[in-house]
Formats: C-alpha cells, structure tokens, sequence
C-alpha cells in the first residue's frame, strides 16, 4: 500500500480551490498505488478549511493547527509537511503549482531527500508505476519522468486537473501535534503581507480573461477593464506591459507569470511571444485583436481581428453593453 498526502491551501481559514486539482491528482495516483489520500490542512484558525477539507473524500484530513503557523512562512510550514509525510509513511505528497506550492513543495521536497516533480500537467499509470508529464521549452514540448526516490513530491499544474467534486461522505478529522520551530524557522520574521483586493475573478481560475499588451501603453486601464467588465472577465496582461509599469506584476501570464485556461481568452494588442503563449494556449476559445496581420498570436487564435485596438476596443465592449439591453 502507498498513500498519497494532498497539502492543502488556505486562506482566511478557507479552503482555497487551488487544492481541489491536487485531490483530482491524489484520486488517481492513490488508485494506481492501491492506497489512499489525506489532505493535510496547516495554520491556524483553519477548522472551516478542514470541515471543506473533510467533504473531498479522503481517507482523513489532518490539521496541523498552531498559532506559529497563523501566517504562512515556508520556513515554518515545511518542516511540518515533512514531518507528516514521514510518519505516515507517505508515498506521494502533492499540492497545486500556484504561489505557494512552488514556494512550499521545493523545500518538504528537500527535507524528505525526495525527487520533484513540478508543474505536471498529466499522470500516466503503469500499474503502479506514475510518471508524469511536464511542459518544457516554455510549453513547446512535453517529456514524460519519473521520480525514483522512496517519496515523490509533485506539484500540478491547476488549469490540467480539473476541480475535484465532494464525494457526498464527511473524511474523518484528526489533529496532528505540531513541533516547535527549527533554527530556520527562528531566523525568519514575518514583517507584513500586502494583498492586492480586487472584486474580479481570480486570474488563475477566471472563465474569462482579457489581457491587455505593451501596445495599450498609459491607456491599459482605460481600454483593458470596460471590456472585461462586460465580459465578466479577469484581467491579464504580457509581460511587457507589465515591465512598462502599465499593468501590475500580479496579472502577467505566461511562462514567467500565471497559467491560465479560461474558456475565452481575449488578447489585446500582445504579439503572441513563446513565453506569453505558455501561459494561455491551453484557452478554450482565443480572441487576438492586432494591427499586425502576421503577428505570432494570430497562429494559436480562433478568432482574429486585424485593427486598430484603439478603436476595435471600444467599439467591441459598446456593441456587448447594447446587445446586454
Ligand atoms: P510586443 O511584443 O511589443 O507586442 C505588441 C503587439 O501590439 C504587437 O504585435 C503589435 O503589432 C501590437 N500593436 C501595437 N499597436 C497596436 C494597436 N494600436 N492596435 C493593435 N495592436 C497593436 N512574456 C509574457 O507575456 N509572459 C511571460 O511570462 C514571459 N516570460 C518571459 C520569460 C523569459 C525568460 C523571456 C526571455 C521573456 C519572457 N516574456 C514573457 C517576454 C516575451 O518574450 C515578450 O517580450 C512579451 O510577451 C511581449 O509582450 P507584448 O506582446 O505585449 O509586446
């Protein structure tokens, strides 16, 4: 028997959806293991996100609830992942390729000496055997590995799993003892945490995004955020525009920013870079408005319009506001 260990998210004592790829993952690879899968909750005031926890059908949730893990410093959090995966007898320990999984999982990866697997987007089972299929060269192509030490630590991409359900049973709720904080732990202090609020969907897991490029300039806003308000959408942007100051770091997409895969992807005046494809070519639907009728993103769109994003822009968001009423 092996089990897998899901390391959940989350915030404001909720559970974050980021876990629920994780768990899809940890359903199959506990199946292909003939074992099963817990999810591990960690902080402090998290018996909401444990009880949410409970209804994913895992064998149990575990709580690692501490008032030195109140806010979240891998430091702290780590070495408590490790700790579990060790004393169970974890096989696998998963979590979701966002902000803090690629932050966390390296270092439980390090503490249990185990090989990692990061950013999979696909899990092929050979009886027993995982292997694991990873984007490489910016997503441009795919390699299959493997990872051959006693525990793996993988981290999924979350626009490749899809959100698990609740499986209709309640998992049983156990508490694990936290130890106290290693030297590392000690060295680091937590100063403060700036959260940047919006009332948008989140960018990672939007049905729509609209994202704006370098072309937009000074006026991303004011172009950029009429049409995703009509659409209902997050909004994104290239990494140039992000670099020129004209949209925040937190909306860049692509290789060096969030994965998306929305249902519709409209991309404004972005020329279709490798590294910016990376992020959003697993869209359902990609709409390019662009002047350049040989731009690159016209290669991956299903819809096209060779124009002016100046006018095209609001011409577009207007004609979606009166067909609305
Ligand atoms: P540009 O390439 O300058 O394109 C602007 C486009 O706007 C052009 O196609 C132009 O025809 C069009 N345009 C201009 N004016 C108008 C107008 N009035 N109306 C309509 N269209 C107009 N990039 C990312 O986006 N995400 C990443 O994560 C990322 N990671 C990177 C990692 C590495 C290691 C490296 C080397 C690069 C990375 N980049 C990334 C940068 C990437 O290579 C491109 O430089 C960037 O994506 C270009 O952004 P852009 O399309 O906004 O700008």
């Amino acid at each position: 028997m092996a089990d897998v260990l899901v390391v959940a998210e989350a915030a404001e004592g909720k559970l974050k959806k980021t876990t629920h790829s994780a768990v899809t993952f940890a359903r199959q690879a506990a199946a292909a293991l003939g074992g099963t899968y817990s999810i591990l909750v960690i902080g402090s005031g998290v018996d909401a996100a444990a009880t949410e926890a409970a209804t994913l059908g895992a064998a149990k949730v575990l709580v690692a609830q501490d008032g030195s893990l109140g806010v979240y410093l891998a430091e702290r959090y780590a070495p408590v992942v490790a700790e579990v995966a060790k004393a169970r007898g974890i096989a696998v320990v998963v979590g979701t390729a966002s902000g803090y999984g690629k932050d966390l999982l390296p270092r439980v990866a390090a503490r249990l000496d185990a090989g990692y697997a990061s950013d999979i987007t696909g899990l092929v089972t050979e009886g027993s055997s995982l292997k694991y299929r990873r984007p490489m060269f910016a997503g441009n192509a795919f390699g299959l590995c493997s990872v051959a030490t006693p525990i793996q630590v993988v981290s999924v991409r979350q626009s490749a799993f899809a959100a698990a359900d609740a499986s209709g049973a309640q998992s049983p709720v156990e508490q694990v003892a936290v130890a106290r904080p290693g030297a590392a732990a000690e060295r680091v202090e937590f100063v403060s945490f700036d959260q940047v609020k919006s009332t948008r969907p989140e960018l990672a897991e939007a049905k729509v995004v609209v994202s704006g490029g370098r072309a937009l300039k000074e006026k991303f806003n004011q172009v950029i955020d009429p049409l995703a308000d009509v659409l209902g959408a997050a909004v994104g942007a290239s990494r140039a525009a992000c670099d020129a100051g004209y949209a925040p770091g937190d909306l860049q997409v692509g290789q060096t920013g969030k994965i998306v895969a929305p249902q519709l992807y409209v991309a404004v005046g972005i020329s279709g870079a490798i590294q910016h494809l990376a992020g959003m070519k697993g869209s359902k639907v990609i709409v390019a408005i662009n002047k350049d009728a040989d731009a690159p993103i016209f290669q991956v769109a299903d819809y096209g319009l060779v124009a002016d994003l100046f006018t095209a822009v609001p011409e577009l968001t207007k004609q979606i506001q009166a067909s609305r009423g």
